[in-house]
C-alpha cells in the first residue's frame, strides 16, 4: 500500500442553490482521503513523515490543543505506518476522556501529555527537548504539520487539477495549506492567472497576511476574513447554511472551518468578487470528525 494515497479525492462538479442563484462549482474532495482524519492534515503529514523515515526516526511527537484535526491524523498515520506518538495537549486539565478527539487519538495509539496553555505557549521545542532530548528516534513535527515538509505536501493538491479554474476558495486557520497552494500555483506551468481566496476561520487574516506576504509568487491571493463568528463559533445563519448545503449534495461539511469558506463564497459571488460563469474549485479541506460528538 502507498504510505499516503490522495486517490481517493476527487473533482466533483455541482450546481448549487445554496449559494445564492444556481452555481457552478467544482468540489475537490480531500474529505474521502480519510473518513476522519482531515484531509488536508493527510496531506501536510506527507513529507513530514517522509522526512522522519529518512532519518531512521520512530517516534513521532506533535502538539495541539483539545478540538485538533491534527493530533487525530498524526495518531492515525503513526498506527498505520508503524510510528509511537505523542502529543503535548494544550491545557493541563484535558486527557483522553475530555473529547471523541482526544478518545480517538488515543485510541489510535497516541500518547497524550498534558502541559499549561503558559508552558504550551511558551516554547514549542524546548517541551520537546525537555522531555525527548536523549530520545534518539523523536521527530518532531510542529502544530498542524506547519512548515515547507507541510506546504510541500499540500501544494501537490494543484497538480491534480485536469483544468485551470479561475478561483481557488478554501478555509485557512495557520496559513499552510493556503502557502502549500500558493507555491503550487506558481510552479505549475498555466496555472499562474488562477486566483486564490483563503476564508481566515481564526479572525488572524493579518497574520495570515504577513506570512503569505512573504512568498515569492505573482499569483493573485486574497486573505477574507470569516464573518460567521470566530473560530468554533456558529450562529443561526451557518446552520442554517449547513444544513442547506449538506441536503443539498449529500456532503457532509463542518462548522469550524469548510461551513465558512463556503459562506464566505456565497458572499462573494453575491458581491461579484466571482462571477456567475467563472470555474472556482472550493477545496473540501474535511473537518467532518466535529458533527460525531460522544
Ligand atoms: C486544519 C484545517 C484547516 C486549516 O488549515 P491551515 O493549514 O492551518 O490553514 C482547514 N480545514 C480543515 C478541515 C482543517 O482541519
Amino acid at each position: 500500500m502507498e504510505a499516503f494515497p490522495v486517490s481517493n479525492s476527487v473533482l466533483d462538479s455541482l450546481a448549487l442553490i445554496c449559494l445564492g442563484s444556481p452555481y457552478q462549482l467544482y468540489i475537490k474532495r480531500d474529505d474521502l482521503i480519510h473518513p476522519v482524519v482531515s484531509g488536508n492534515k493527510w496531506r501536510k503529514l506527507k513529507y513530514h513523515i517522509q522526512n522522519a523515515n529518512e532519518l531512521g526516526k520512530k517516534h513521532l511527537v506533535t502538539f495541539g490543543g483539545a478540538f485538533s484535526n491534527h493530533l487525530v491524523a498524526v495518531a492515525c498515520a503513526g498506527a498505520a505506518l508503524k510510528f509511537k506518538t505523542s502529543a503535548f495537549l494544550r491545557g493541563d486539565e484535558l486527557n483522553s476522556e475530555s473529547n471523541h478527539y482526544l478518545k480517538l487519538a488515543k485510541c489510535y495509539g497516541m500518547e497524550l501529555i498534558p502541559v499549561s496553555r503558559e508552558q504550551y505557549a511558551a516554547s514549542k521545542i524546548k517541551l520537546f527537548e525537555a522531555q525527548f532530548e536523549n530520545n534518539e528516534e523523536a521527530y518532531f513535527i510542529d502544530e498542524g504539520g506547519a512548515g515547507a515538509d507541510g506546504e510541500r505536501g499540500v501544494a501537490e493538491i494543484i497538480f491534480e487539477l485536469p483544468f485551470v479554474p479561475d478561483h481557488i476558495i478554501h478555509a485557512s486557520a495557520t496559513g499552510t495549506t493556503a502557502a502549500g497552494l500558493l507555491k503550487g500555483l506558481n510552479r505549475r506551468q498555466g496555472f499562474q492567472a488562477t486566483r486564490l481566496h483563503s476564508v481566515a476561520v481564526l479572525k488572524n487574516g493579518n497574520q495570515q497576511r504577513d506570512y503569505l506576504a512573504g512568498i515569492d509568487t505573482k499569483i493573485n491571493w486574497q486573505v477574507h476574513e470569516g464573518d460567521q463568528g470566530g473560530y468554533a463559533k456558529s450562529s443561526p445563519e451557518l446552520e442554517e447554511f449547513i444544513q442547506n448545503f449538506v441536503s443539498e449534495t449529500g456532503i457532509l461539511i463542518d462548522f469550524v472551518y469548510t461551513a465558512k469558506a463556503l459562506f464566505k463564497l456565497k458572499n462573494l459571488i453575491r458581491e461579484g468578487i466571482i462571477g456567475q460563469q467563472d470555474t472556482t474549485v472550493f477545496l473540501h479541506t474535511g473537518g467532518v470528525l466535529t458533527n460525531f460528538k460522544n
